[in-house]
């Protein structure tokens, strides 16, 4: 017997910032959205990067701060408290054009969706040596968000190893030569790829530092890391480093690969908006927010405001005759 699928006006996949704040909109504009918030695998667990922070210290409204898991619990609860359904699955497979939407999850029935809101957010990419993901994970001085761990107080006067060499590599070390007693930047070449004139901040600054030609093997430490093996890699040697802490800055990954190419994506791969300050995809009745069409500003707060717009943006297509006009009968 074939089951009948269940037809949603709003499906917003994701439950991060912006998958709850696009929630508690859509739910309080009386369209009973529905969250797939994803089942959690080794790298992403619902709730996204945050679930990965310590202390959140820049979100506007808590003058403690809050850690980052407690900061989601509310998000998704202020959603709940409106008329949002959730389902712990992932999307697995998508019709995003035409009407009604199509969407498989891993485990549960398909969904159909007159709009779909895509907040499925990024991943910081990892060296993926030993140690770092232990470390990352029990708060022993390793990130990938200088912006959210730097100010914590371990950091004070530490020397601190920041990896990569683009924009947001130098932009973190800079940062946090404000905090640490030294900054020192591993980077795998020789040159940086940052901007020129993000490179000569750095190089004016007299606590910043750089180790050229070297990878990152191993994050060396038991409760906190104590130090970094390295190698050369021009000419192969290895050495060990002591270093009190350790940002990796080597970029993102947007979550899109479910999407399957039917978005129209930049070609650093994440979501493309057509129209600037809108949220409307390549595709009508998709719509996309946070982080994963986001490849600038990546801060919870904005994620959480694009996730407004985005169920604002859903809610008047619907209303103005979206669906009839995408090909709905
Ligand atoms: P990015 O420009 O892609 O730079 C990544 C850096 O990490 C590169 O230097 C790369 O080395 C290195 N890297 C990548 N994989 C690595 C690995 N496995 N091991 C060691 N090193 C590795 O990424 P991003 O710095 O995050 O910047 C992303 C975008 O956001 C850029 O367009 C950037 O301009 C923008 N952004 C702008 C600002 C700003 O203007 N304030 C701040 C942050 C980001 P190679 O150089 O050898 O490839």
């Amino acid at each position: 017997m074939k089951m009948t699928a269940q037809h949603e006006r709003v499906v917003i996949i994701g439950s991060g910032p912006a998958a709850w704040t696009a929630a508690i909109y859509a739910a309080r504009a009386a369209l009973s959205p529905l969250v797939v918030e994803g089942a959690g695998s080794r790298t992403m667990i619902p709730g996204g990067q945050l679930m990965f922070t310590t202390d959140v210290e820049n979100y506007p409204g808590f003058p403690e701060g809050v850690t980052g898991p407690e900061m989601m619990d509310a998000f998704r609860a202020q959603a709940l408290r409106f008329d949002t359904r959730v389902i712990t699955d992932d999307v697995v497979e998508v019709e995003l054009e035409g009407q009604p939407k199509r969407l498989v999850t891993a485990r549960g029935p398909e969904i159909l969706a007159d709009s779909v809101i895509v907040a499925t957010g990024a991943n910081a990419r990892w060296l993926g040596v030993p140690g770092e993901e232990r470390l990352a994970q029990s708060g022993g001085g390793v990130s990938a968000c200088a912006v959210c761990d730097g100010a914590l107080p371990y950091f004070r006067g530490q020397v601190v190893a920041v990896v990569g060499g683009g924009d947001s590599a130098i932009e973190d070390a800079t940062y946090m030569a404000k905090f640490a007693g030294r900054v020192i930047v591993i980077h795998r070449r020789d040159q940086l790829r940052a901007s020129a004139i993000m490179q000569q901040r750095a190089f004016d600054n007299d606590k910043i530092e750089f180790l050229w030609n070297k990878v990152v093997t191993e994050v060396l430490g038991d409760e906190v890391i104590t130090g970094l093996r390295l190698k050369d890699t021009v000419t192969g040697e290895e050495s060990t480093f002591e270093a009190g802490g350790m940002f990796v800055a080597i970029g993102h990954i947007p979550n899109t690969g479910f999407l399957n190419g039917q978005v129209e994506l930049k070609a650093n791969g994440y979501i493309e908006l057509p129209t600037p300050w809108r949220t409307e995809t390549s595709l009508p009745g998709v719509f996309a927010a946070g982080d994963v069409m986001d490849d600038y500003y990546r801060q919870a707060v904005s994620a959480a405001g694009t996730g407004c717009m985005a169920a604002l943006d859903a809610e008047r297509w619907l209303a103005h005759g979206g669906p009839a006009e995408n090909g709905a009968s």
